[in-house]
């Protein structure tokens, strides 16, 4: 091939676009158009090791899936993109984060090389009133997001997004904030908050099995009961709930990513926990699925 036919063919492969770009395309002018209403969910994400090994936890995120019709998009409230306002990732291609320590060589080689969805990151910052966010070209997603993510949708062909948690606002304007995002259930996008309603790592436990805290176990269960009452009020003021949710929850960014989730819950909703265990005696594995 001469020089000039090799780069006419260059054109012509650059003209022709490959599947994932017409599904792109298609998804454009579809422009996230009215599905049926979506289910959220709450993960417990627990240690990034998750993202690489096979346990009674991976396999409770990979099955649930089974329940979810495909999503049009993931947008991810993780614990671990605190932010001073709040920002949506509204990239094409977000990177992967590797935003944990001393942990095996193996864990630091997984890439999640998902799209991103700038038109998605739009749609939220038109429907959030209450809140200015902010388009972020900076951020990508961190391990909150992918080690969950890379078990439950391991193709990785789903645009994913993540919003951050403005550490500077209180429980009531995440809560506030999510409900304004009701909106995307029906345009087909799977909302998910991941953190943990108990996670306190000044008292985990790193023995085999290791028991429960009483305080853990309490809070866990008093969580529970709150969610299936819908006592949203009393879960937003958590800090009212007594001296073994302050233990719980002893910085706030892992239990606030289940606010954005409850916020999502309509009368009609059905609420199922999974992955109801203890891990490290100081944390909390409960997961939840609202709508399916
Ligand atoms: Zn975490």
């Amino acid at each position: 091939m001469d020089r000039k036919t090799f780069i006419q063919s260059l054109g012509i492969l650059a003209l022709t676009p490959s599947a994932m770009q017409l599904n792109e395309l298609r998804k454009l002018a579809d422009g996230f158009k009215s599905t049926p209403k979506m289910p959220v969910l709450f993960i417990g994400h627990g240690n990034p090791m998750n993202a690489i090994e096979e346990n009674s936890f991976t396999k409770g995120w990979r099955d649930i899936t089974k329940k979810i019709p495909t999503p049009n998009a993931i947008l991810v409230i993780s614990a671990h993109w605190e932010t001073k306002g709040t920002y949506v990732t509204a990239m094409e291609k977000p990177k992967t984060i590797y935003d944990m320590y001393g942990f095996p060589q193996e864990l630091y080689e997984v890439k999640y090389d998902c799209p991103g969805s700038p038109e998605l990151a739009g749609i939220i910052k038109e429907n959030a009133n209450k809140a200015n966010v902010h388009l972020d070209h900076s951020w990508g997603l961190d391990h909150g997001t992918w080690s969950v993510l890379v078990k439950m949708y391991p193709d990785a062909n789903i645009p994913v997004l993540q919003l951050s948690i403005d550490r500077f606002q209180n429980a009531q304007y995440h809560y506030d904030l999510a409900k304004e995002l009701e909106v995307l259930r029906n345009k087909g996008v799977l909302i998910i908050g991941s953190g943990n309603i108990v996670h306190n790592l000044r008292y985990a436990s790193f023995a085999i099995d290791p028991k429960p805290y009483d305080w853990a176990v309490e809070f866990d269960e008093k969580a529970k009961e709150l969610i299936l009452s819908k006592e949203h009020n009393s879960l937003i003021n958590y800090q009212d709930l007594g001296t073994a949710a302050q233990l719980s929850i002893p910085t706030p960014e892992h239990y606030l990513p289940l606010l954005y989730i409850l916020a999502q819950q309509q009368n009609e909703d059905k609420v199922e926990f999974f992955n109801e265990e203890m891990a490290f005696a100081s944390g909390s594995m409960r997961s939840i699925i609202i709508g399916q």
